[in-house]
């Protein structure tokens, strides 16, 4: 597997050494995932391996990014 991804982390697609990567596998379907970094497994352990967590973190972070609201706004209005 770890050639398959030839080395890389198949989360965030940086390199990984053959033991810096760690086996992720899906427990419902009892099915091998991929090959990442330890942090990029306990990312998805964070969001509960949810994918609609992540879409709303995407979301969040994106509306933080624009900022429709500050305290600058908040102190000239
Ligand atoms: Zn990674």
């Amino acid at each position: 597997m770890v050639q398959e991804q030839s080395g890389m982390c198949a989360l965030c697609s940086e390199p990984g050494s053959a033991d810096g990567l760690v086996v992720d596998a899906d427990d419902l379907r009892k099915r091998i995932r991929g090959l990442l970094h330890r942090k990029c497994r306990a990312f998805l352990a964070l969001g509960c391996d949810n994918p609609l967590r992540f879409q709303m973190a995407i979301t969040y972070l994106e509306r933080k990014r624009s900022a429709t609201f500050s305290h600058d706004n908040q102190a000239h209005s």
